[in-house]
């Protein structure tokens, strides 16, 4: 089903490749962003925040992807504690985007959702859903971020709207463009929706696209074979480049540290190395010390969290 899909939608695709002589000795990455949100899972302490961006910023990250959750919004001394955090990150050298991680249960993430579990629809119809997001980026400006990174926005329990994002994504970056914050958008990895992206790309107050080109990644997407893995992310990082340049806006591409499988530790040093072939100059990586802080993630099958840390970060300071 996703091969026809893939085959489908590639051939459909009236992308030329962008990667030429010249592009293949690229020039060393301009940026490294990773993903943060220990704070989510271990007990907030502005002392573990200093020792973890110590490491961000020894490893060569430039950007970090903060995750604030409802539960942050939902208390004030979280949200003083996240301002600590931005503070002290952007006075170490690194840009801060905020991420609406599982806000509404309508972006991407495994913190929790008070909204979904209350039992609200998960769709942009909801006028609930509209109070909570701007809640949400009132709070997360009051911490001192300027950039929103809008993380896989998804209308899913609404047949009406279920393809909707593109109006949802034009009114939430306009939002926040209001409140002089710049908008990352990141779109799933989704042969089906490859649309969305000029769409989302030609946006007004979109700075920047991207997308996670996962393989192994067995939540979202039946399993890619292995031996397409590489295809995969080639296609992804071309069209979204492609993409991007036609807007006139910047882009990234995201890799996993997750879920990769013991034994297959190099699947990131191939993922990267096949980025950096097609030019990628900005990646991203899913997430800080390879998610070791959300409870349950790793699989007794998976490559330890540590491990691959190690690994990807050794990979990027030589890329
Ligand atoms: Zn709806």
């Amino acid at each position: 089903m996703l091969l026809k899909q893939m085959e489908g939608s590639v051939s459909e695709l009236a992308v030329k490749p962008s990667v030429n002589e010249s592009d293949s000795v690229a020039p060393g990455l301009t940026r490294r962003i990773v993903s943060y949100f220990d704070h989510e899972f271990i007990q907030p302490s502005l002392n573990k925040v200093e020792r973890d961006v110590d490491e961000m910023t020894e490893a060569g990250f430039t950007n970090v992807v903060l995750c604030i959750t409802e539960k942050d919004i939902a208390s004030q001394s979280r949200l003083d504690f996240l301002t600590d955090t931005v503070g002290h990150m952007k006075d170490c050298g690194l840009e801060v985007w905020a991420d609406p991680w599982s806000v509404g249960s309508v972006f991407g993430g495994e913190a929790g959702s008070s909204f979904k579990d209350d039992g609200e629809k998960r769709c942009m119809c909801n006028p609930k859903l509209d109070t909570l997001i701007r809640h949400w980026l009132d709070a997360s400006a009051s911490t001192g971020i300027d950039t929103v990174f809008w993380d896989e926005p998804e209308m899913k329990d609404c047949r009406k709207h279920r393809s909707g994002e593109v109006k949802f994504i034009e009114k939430y970056t306009a939002a926040a463009g209001k409140r002089a914050l710049k908008s990352v958008v990141c779109l799933c990895a989704d042969y089906s929706k490859m649309h969305q992206f000029a769409q989302v790309a030609n946006l007004p107050d979109v700075t920047e696209i991207a997308t996670d080109p996962y393989f192994p990644y067995p939540f979202r997407y039946p399993k890619i074979p292995e031996d397409m893995h590489l295809e995969h992310i080639e296609k992804w990082a071309d069209f979204t480049r492609a993409t991007a340049e036609q807007a006139g806006i910047d882009w990234h591409i995201w890799v996993q540290t997750f879920g990769i499988p013991n034994g297959r530790e190099s699947m990131v040093d191939e993922h990267i190395d096949t980025l950096r072939a097609r030019g990628v100059g900005s990646i991203a990586v899913w997430g800080f010390h390879g998610c070791e802080s959300v409870p349950g993630f790793a699989k007794e099958t998976d490559a330890s969290p540590d491990i691959m840390w190690r690994r990807i970060t050794n990979t990027l300071a030589r890329s």
